[in-house]
């Protein structure tokens, strides 16, 4: 398995066959996972390090259980919002964590491009947990192996991405990672959330969600992402809902087979129906959140092989 990568940054610097590569490995993963002893030693002797910048559920839990899972000495360090100060105070930061001589640190910070800075000051790798309205790659491509599991494939499917485009990181790594894998992809919400500018990805944009959802074999759903948001961008959450939150009814014009996806978190009743959220015949939320632990483990293990002295 070739993955020439010291970080990752994003998906952007990936290519179809370093994306291949990574999702063959969690599939391995995937199976360790499910088994009553999941317990492996390949990033033994290493240690990690989790800084995350912003409130973080699942990815920072889904990060700290696939260090431990794999072996390695994981240290949560918890930075409160206010001492964010940008700059100096974040390269500072990783000088100095950087003298405890982490093998991997995974980073979350409010800024966009704050953790492509970062990398470039430590000597460790680097994995980005998400960066302003950047990039969020272990999440596209937790995503990636989720529909790959649904959908016997990863290419020349209709996928729609729906909500708040214009500041989600997880819609931007999804669209980077699903136009490499060649699918064709919608972009549904009101132009205020879905600027125009998304089409030069090589998707089309909708601003009716009935008319986006038509035929397609992915609906994949975002949180309207209130704390980026400056101004009103919505008229009201129930206005929303009515127009661009899925239920059983506009979930009924995609393809019969059609999954739901979420990254959560959720706002139920906003962007989505709680009751269509639960569906286990519809909704592949909890399989995502599975699929997480599994791609960070085949991530950090890539990454380490690549460390020097230690691969
Ligand atoms: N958890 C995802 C993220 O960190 C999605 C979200 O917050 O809406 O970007």
């Amino acid at each position: 398995m070739e993955f020439a990568h010291r970080h990752l940054l994003g998906i952007e610097q990936l290519s179809q066959a370093d994306i291949t590569t990574i999702l063959d490995l969690a599939e391995t993963y995937v199976d360790l996972n499910r088994r009553a002893a999941k317990r492996s030693d390949v990033l033994a002797g290493l240690t990690q390090i989790n800084m995350f910048f912003e409130n973080s559920t699942r990815t920072q839990a889904s990060f700290e259980l696939a260090g431990l899972r794999l072996g390695a000495d994981v240290m949560n360090m918890s930075m409160q919002a206010s001492s964010i100060k940008k700059g100096e105070t974040l390269i500072d930061t990783a000088m100095t964590l950087n003298a405890m001589h982490p093998d991997l640190l995974v980073v979350r910070h409010p800024h966009s491009g704050a953790v492509d800075l970062l990398a470039q000051k430590v000597n460790c790798a680097v994995l980005n947990a998400g960066d302003g309205r950047h990039e969020h790659p272990t999440q596209a491509l937790l995503d990636a192996l989720t529909i790959r599991r649904a959908k016997g494939r990863l290419h020349r499917l209709n996928i729609a991405i729906c909500g708040d485009v214009a500041h989600s990181r997880v819609a931007r790594s999804n669209l980077i990672l699903l136009g490499k894998m060649e699918n064709r992809i919608r972009l549904i919400g009101p132009p205020t959330l879905v600027p125009a500018q998304f089409a030069k990805f090589g998707a089309e944009v909708y601003d009716d969600m009935r008319e986006g959802l038509q035929g397609v074999d992915v609906v994949m759903m975002l949180r309207l992402q209130k704390e980026r948001m400056d101004g009103g961008f919505i008229p009201s959450e129930r206005e929303y809902f009515y127009r661009y939150g899925l239920d059983a009814e506009k979930l009924a014009l995609a393809a019969p087979d059609a999954i739901v996806m979420h990254p959560g978190p959720m706002n139920r009743g906003v962007e989505i129906d709680g009751t269509l959220a639960d569906d286990i015949n519809r909704s592949v939320i909890q399989e995502q959140v599975e699929m997480g632990v599994a791609v960070r483990m085949a991530a950090m293990e890539l990454l380490a092989r690549n460390l020097g002295g230690t691969a």
